[in-house]
């Protein structure tokens, strides 16, 4: 069962400031006009403190009071309900779902529980998948779950069987998030130790949780940052509806003991902070991301083979409009460059062509000037060898001469 109802907060201003405005200006512009859609579940024991600590998270009663919380009483079904709420931080809007699953490991036997929580991601996909086929991206209701709290009993010890063996089932389907509850229940030394065992666990059995990544492009204070949030990993809460004013008239959500005060928001208590950082601040995006390009494709894949379609275009073509739209625009894409290469090939023959003329014409010009040159050459020996005669015609002789050729020849 899936019921859905809105949260004692359904539409609330914040109080606090979470840490939605603190978004990357992109997404955070974006956001502003579209605003932010978020679906979390909570899965544990009751009364391992998951309504008090959503409450906390989101500075709001998304979660009905209830006066008997701390009585449990075991009901026989896990029973999903989804609490919506809307949020309103900085002038950035959150619609909220937060899926609750009522009844989860209350029973002796706890074997199954697991089922309807799988049973309900599944369908939240399934959802997802026939609106797909039907509709375009920006038409679809995102009701998939971005990210699973698993909310891990303080022992002390190590994951029990029930935790095991839920996270093993989920761990494929979703971005796990497992967190120690009711971290004041245990010493500083009690939770080091613990928070160890458990990812020696989680390691072992191949469970794979959600944990925050950097890449080069990051700043180095991000960097830091990203990394001091997953040496955390899982994170120690603590959560309460209590407040108190302390003397400088500041407002504190706190517990209170006997023996003293544990601040929520207070990193040196617990791990809130860092939690509802990597939760709200600096990780919705990716989580939804991965939800989108990793989770539900795999699920998809694995669903459409399971249905007997083979993964290739021809079949995925028929029922899904995303494909067939790259399809086309494939084909556009393979049209244009066959239109550019024979515009590429008309081109150079045009080229080619020129190319050829202008070379023909330098020969002739060539030829030509070769031609030129040779008459002159021509013209200029005859004129030297005229001007040679004319030089021998023209000269007169000189009483030397005369008295030579006399002399020689007996002239008078
Ligand atoms: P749920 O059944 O898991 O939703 O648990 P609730 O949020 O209703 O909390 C059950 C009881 O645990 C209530 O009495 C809460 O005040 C208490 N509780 C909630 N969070 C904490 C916590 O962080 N530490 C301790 N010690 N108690 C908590």
């Amino acid at each position: 069962m899936d019921s859905t109802k809105l949260g004692a907060g359904s539409k609330a201003k914040l109080q606090t400031h979470v840490g939605l405005s603190s978004y990357p200006k992109q997404v955070y512009e974006h956001s502003l006009k579209t605003g932010f859609k978020f679906n979390m579940m909570v899965v544990g024991e009751s009364g391992l403190g998951k309504a008090t600590l959503i409450n906390s998270l989101f500075d709001t009663k998304i979660f009905a009071e209830n006066e008997d919380s701390n009585i449990v009483i075991p009901s026989k079904n896990v029973d999903i309900n989804t609490m919506s709420t809307e949020l309103l931080d900085s002038g950035v809007k959150l619609r909220l779902n937060v899926i609750e699953s009522a009844g989860f490991g209350d029973n002796i036997n706890n074997e199954d529980c697991w089922k309807p929580v799988v049973e309900n991601i599944e369908s939240r996909f399934d959802s997802y998948l026939t609106q797909e086929n039907k509709m375009p991206k920006s038409k679809i209701v995102d009701n998939r779950v971005h990210a699973l709290i698993y909310f891990i009993k303080p022992t002390g010890h190590s994951l029990r069987a029930i935790d095991i063996n839920f996270m093993k089932k989920v761990h494929s389907k979703v971005n796990l998030i497992p967190v120690v509850a009711k971290a004041d229940m245990l010493t500083q030394d009690d939770i080091a130790g613990f928070k160890q065992r458990i990812m020696a666990d989680i390691q072992m059995h191949g469970i794979n949780i959600f944990k925050p990544t950097w890449d080069s492009s990051d700043s180095s204070d991000m960097v830091i940052e990203t990394k001091e949030l997953v040496s955390k990993i899982p994170f120690a809460v603590v959560g309460s509806d209590s407040f108190m004013v302390d003397a400088n008239g500041i407002k504190r959500r706190v517990r209170v003991y006997p023996w003293g005060i544990v601040e929520v928001e207070n990193s040196a208590h617990n791990d809130f902070i860092s939690f509802r950082n990597m939760l709200v601040k600096s990780n919705m995006e990716e989580l939804k991301f991965l939800t989108d390009v990793s989770l539900y494709e795999a699920y998809r894949t694995q669903k459409l083979l399971s249905m007997g379609h083979v993964q290739d275009n021809s079949v995925f073509r028929e029922f899904n409009p995303s494909v067939l739209y790259e399809e086309e625009r494939r084909l556009q894409e393979i049209k244009m460059q066959k239109m550019e290469a024979e515009m590429n090939a008309v081109f150079m023959q045009k080229i080619q062509e020129k190319e050829s003329k202008l070379k023909q014409s330098e020969e002739e010009l060539y030829a030509r000037h070769k031609d030129m040159k040779l008459s002159l050459e021509k013209q200029r020996n005859e004129l030297e060898e005229r001007k040679k005669k004319m030089e021998t015609v023209a000269r007169p002789i000189t009483p030397m001469e005369k008295k030579t050729k006399k002399g020689l020849f007996n002239l008078s």
